[in-house]
């Protein structure tokens, strides 16, 4: 994929938690619940708008009474409209729960694509959407083999699938444009390069048999690897502890707005964090399969400034959870109080 846009990455930067580029749009939805405790947003969350076009995206979410929210909305072109800013808690996931979280809204970024979703069939062999649009055959991606299957999130299993009638019957998916996805990609980049994001997930993934999107014609398994081979996870020698136990800025505020001026007493009543977490304080770590350095070494090892959930806190070696799980000692984690 190229860049099409006008605007090349390396010409879009964050700055107070906001994208800075000419022809980036700055909105400010009152669908949010105030700043984000310290260390997160540590996840993307990638959706679709099911909508028909960016603009009336972004009014839905503009308007205090839909109660949703996202921070960033990718159009088909690649223009691309910022909500709210990245340290402010967003409503886009709903229910949602993936490796022993809940709440997502709580913990990620949510972008949003312009896509209409899944797509039906009609009398004529017109491709439609649920709002009554009509699709060319060449905007539709048809996932024939077995919905919902593509293996991309090892979330469905086999008894899903068993007990679906329309298992082998093809769905038909609005397609994503090049240069959205090549702005999703770059955007998704700058944000892992930016703040410290440990998860790129799909909305289908942490919503699993409630919400279907990004869906089939999203490649967010390229996304992963792209991310995985640009920045994701590789930024430890930029992010120091210090500055990720700094104090968020109070001020959410880009324009005047002062829907967004929550009291941080408010903020935090509202969360319920059921970990702990805890930042590793030393270049490499070793991770191991038991709690002493007698226990075999895991393959990976976690870096400085990582941070990772805290399943088990022994008096020297705790049972830590990130992409794997293993035990690391205590002297070089700095644990993380809870807000509450
Ligand atoms: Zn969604």
């Amino acid at each position: 994929m190229t860049n099409t846009y006008s605007a090349p990455l390396n010409a879009v930067r964050i700055e107070n938690n906001r994208l800075h580029a000419s022809e980036i749009e700055h909105v400010t939805s009152p669908n949010t619940s105030g700043e984000f405790p310290r260390n997160f947003p540590d996840t993307l969350v990638i959706h679709f708008t099911g909508g028909s076009s960016a603009s009336s995206s972004v009014n839905y979410m503009l308007n205090p009474k839909s109660k949703v929210s996202a921070h960033l909305v990718i159009g088909r072109n690649g223009e691309v409209t910022q909500l709210l800013p990245f340290n402010a808690i967003a409503w886009h996931a709903g229910q949602s729960s993936f490796a022993g979280r809940k709440q997502f809204n709580n913990y990620a970024i949510g972008i949003e694509l312009d896509n209409a979703g899944q797509l039906d069939m009609d009398a004529n062999g017109e491709y439609v959407s649920w709002f009554g649009k009509r699709y060319h055959p060449n905007d539709v991606f048809v996932e024939s083999s077995h919905s919902n299957s593509t293996g991309r999130s090892g979330i469905k299993n086999n008894s899903d699938l068993q007990e679906s009638p329309n298992a082998h019957s093809p769905t038909y998916w609005h397609r994503y444009s090049e240069v959205q996805l090549q702005r999703t990609f770059d955007l998704c980049r700058l944000l892992c390069n930016t703040y410290h994001i440990n998860y790129v997930l799909g909305h289908e993934e942490i919503s699993p048999g409630r919400k279907f999107d990004p869906g089939p014609a999203f490649p967010l398994r390229q996304l992963r690897r792209y991310l995985t081979q640009h920045s994701f996870n590789a930024q430890p020698s930029d992010v120091t502890v210090d500055e990720l136990s700094r104090e968020l800025p109070p001020s959410l505020q880009y324009t005047n707005e002062k829907q967004l001026s929550v009291s941080r007493k408010s903020i935090t009543a509202s969360q319920d964090f059921p970990y702990t977490s805890a930042i590793v304080s030393v270049k490499r770590l070793n991770v191991r399969f038991g709690p002493g350095t007698e226990f075999t070494k895991a393959s990976s090892q976690l870096t400085s400034g990582q941070v990772v959930r805290v399943l088990e806190r022994g008096d020297t070696w705790s049972r830590v959870a990130y992409t794997a799980e293993g035990w690391v000692s205590n002297e070089y984690l700095t644990f993380v109080k809870q807000k509450r």
